[in-house]
């Protein structure tokens, strides 16, 4: 799936993102770091993208932000899944470690699948590479 110029974010759109006419456009929010190859500042804004990512199925792009060490094989995405939206809860910088920048984002991403609704409550971990923000792993919180 890919979205055009004038669709909205699946994110939501950042409390920061630009915005046009009330609505944060995915080219001007998560469409620039997933279609234009842009680099994410923070790790807010990589969780931002990724969410958005998971929402357009762009396995490439996951594969490709996720640390090396952690990253799966392969991505199973639910068949049918509707994402329902995502609400930062929280995102902390947990400062340098090993000589890298880290953070940490908790987040509520709601999801339907088979006419269900599911709630996933993560706090993820981030560190960035090079300049490159990547997700290392999440610790599930529950419902
Ligand atoms: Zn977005």
């Amino acid at each position: 799936m890919s979205l055009g110029n004038s669709a909205a974010c699946p994110c939501g759109g950042a409390p920061t993102a630009l915005r046009r006419q009330g609505v944060a456009l995915y080219i001007d929010c998560c469409g620039r770091f997933i279609a234009q190859g842009q680099l994410p500042p923070d790790a807010l804004h990589l969780m931002r993208s990724r969410y958005s990512a998971f929402v357009l199925e762009n396995e490439a792009y996951l594969q490709h932000t996720w640390q090396a060490a952690c990253r799966p094989e392969a991505l199973d995405f639910d068949e049918g899944a509707k994402w329902l939206g995502l609400d930062i809860k929280d995102v902390v910088d947990t400062g340098m470690q090993d000589g890298q920048a880290t953070a940490e984002v908790e987040f509520v991403a709601r999801v339907r699948i088979a006419g269900k609704a599911h709630r996933l409550h993560e706090r993820s971990r981030f560190v960035c590479e090079e300049g490159q923000w990547r997700y290392v792993a999440a610790v599930n919180i529950g419902a």
